[in-house]
């Protein structure tokens, strides 16, 4: 594998595998909120759920403009999952500890969520130089090539010098265009056009790197 100067992490289903069911929590969060907040049943939490998420690419964005309630509180909420099921990742620790490279998080989830991930996968939050969320890229999100070149000028590092790690086949594609080398982490091995490498885990990943 080629140098690169920087190593940009993508948080859910890199860091830690999707099969750990934490995606499955955060959808259970955004009913409870919608309940909570707006006093409704599980049911009405559900449909106003559903008709967001028809008409905006990211349900929070809808909860701002249709419902008055702030993007940031919402996804406070909503992200302050329950990461108990995750499971310590020794040998990742170790690995992104010795790796000279600059290391960024790059997630549309929060910093907050983001710190409970790497304290119970057991990986320092100092090893990284940023932890980059969606409040700090403005709620733009991973849907257009502009999150990521927004990304490179916030963090002041130069895309085709870095190396994207995604699950997303989406995102992937978006970095590419935005001039990453792209790896994907696919847990189900199947690959995306836009990944230059592709890994079923992150260890393996970053085991390539450590050569
Ligand atoms: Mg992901």
């Amino acid at each position: 594998m080629p140098e690169f100067k920087n190593l940009v992490f993508d948080l859910d289903g890199t860091l830690y595998p999707l099969s750990s069911g934490l995606g499955e929590d955060c959808q259970c969060r955004v009913y409870d909120f919608f309940c909570r907040k707006l006093n409704i049943s599980r049911e009405e939490a559900q449909d106003i759920s559903k008709r967001l998420l028809q008409k905006y690419p990211y349900e929070s964005q809808g909860v701002e403009k249709e419902l008055g309630i702030s993007e940031e509180e919402f996804m406070e909420y909503i992200c302050r999952t329950d990461v108990s099921p995750l499971q310590e990742n020794k040998e990742l620790s170790t690995a992104l500890a010795k790796l000279p490279q600059r290391k960024f998080i790059f997630t549309d989830s929060t910093v907050s969520h983001s710190l409970d991930v790497l304290n119970k996968i057991g990986i320092r939050a100092d090893v990284f130089e940023k932890i980059y969320d969606a409040k700090q890229g403005g709620y733009v999100y991973k849907q257009g090539v502009e999150a990521f070149k927004k990304f490179c000028e916030f963090c002041k590092i130069y895309p085709e010098e870095s190396l994207m790690f995604e699950d997303s086949c989406k995102s992937l594609s978006l970095a590419k265009e935005a001039g990453f080398k792209t790896v994907q982490i696919s847990e189900n091995g199947q690959t995306c056009t836009a990944a230059d490498y592709a890994f079923a885990d992150i260890n393996q990943a970053v085991r390539v790197l450590d050569l």
